[in-house]
């Protein structure tokens, strides 16, 4: 099984300091931001040790399809209401592409956007539209997130994701990140996993499949909430989420915890651990 987390990049190492955070948890992958997700300053790539990274990747197996990169929730590619976030959003998400071609990674992890003040249709109409004024070179995948339908977001069927990826000119550059609490959240019932697989596959295409976040969720089923929890502290619970990272049909995809820190402390090395030899202790998160 391939479990990675979300990391940090900070100074002064940047992303060779996110594989070594990785690293020490026991991770063989890792997703991380460019920058700060809710702003669009961001550092020349010859400055964040991409090649060192890369280097210390492949000293430890791993590719650099294994180094996630999740794109910043500013960019919203749903919204047609004002002129100047969706000029922004396309921009952006322009720049956003050519940083993961120029670290060498593989796959950007964009969530599909809120339609604010206008209706779901619209919304991936926009989205469509949006995504079609952007270039993506063949060595990068966009994988579109699912959401929990929280507020006016888009993304939180399945069926609504394949209506955007049928739109979309360059169809075979982008896919799926399948989140398991937004969808816990947005009302797909998690308890049998090949149940959501089979109908990821009816509706979308198993083979579209990136990359899956593990959380576990702090709300019912439906709830449209999302708030992550930690594994095995949340509704979703300890023995499904270790089923997902077992099944079969799935080994090959990276699984990126994104928990919460406990008392300012990460827990992704306990979760891993935990979900690696399948024995759930709560005690051990007790950080
Ligand atoms: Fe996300
Ligand atoms: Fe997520
Ligand atoms: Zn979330």
């Amino acid at each position: 099984m391939i479990l990675g987390c979300h990391v940090q990049m900070k100074a002064p190492e940047y992303l060779l300091g996110s594989v070594k955070e990785a690293l020490s948890y026991g991770a063989d992958a890792c997703m991380v931001y460019t920058g700060a997700p809710q702003n669009t300053i961001r550092k020349p790539i010859s400055q964040l040790k991409a090649a060192d990274a890369a280097g210390l990747m492949a000293e430890n197996g791993m590719s650099m399809e294994r180094m996630i990169i999740h794109a910043p929730y500013i960019i919203n590619p749903a919204n047609s209401v004002k002129p100047e976030v969706a000029e922004l959003s396309v921009s952006f998400l322009q720049q956003e592409i050519q940083r993961v071609h120029e670290i060498g990674a593989r796959y950007l992890v964009l969530h599909p956007g809120a339609y604010t003040v206008t209706d779901l249709p619209t919304g991936i109409q926009t989205i469509i539209h949006q995504l079609n004024l952007v270039d993506v070179p063949s060595d990068v995948t966009i994988a579109l997130e699912t959401m929990s339908g929280k507020g006016s977001e888009v993304g939180f069927r399945f069926e609504q994701l394949a209506e955007i990826l049928a739109g979309l000119q360059q169809n075979e550059r982008y896919g799926v990140c399948l989140d398991t609490c937004h969808i816990n959240d947005a009302g797909y019932d998690l308890t049998d996993f090949d149940d959501v697989l089979d109908s990821f596959d009816h509706t979308i295409g198993l083979s579209r499949l990136h990359v899956i976040h593990l959380n576990d969720s702090k709300n019912a089923k439906g709830m449209k909430k999302d708030r992550h929890a930690n594994i095995g502290l949340g509704t979703i619970g300890f023995d499904v989420l270790h089923q997902i990272a077992v099944n079969q049909r799935t080994e090959n995809i990276a699984k990126i915890l994104e928990t919460p820190y406990i008392n300012k402390k990460p827990p992704y090395g306990i979760e891993i651990e935990m979900l690696k030899n399948g024995k759930f202790d709560a005690k051990k998160l007790e950080l």
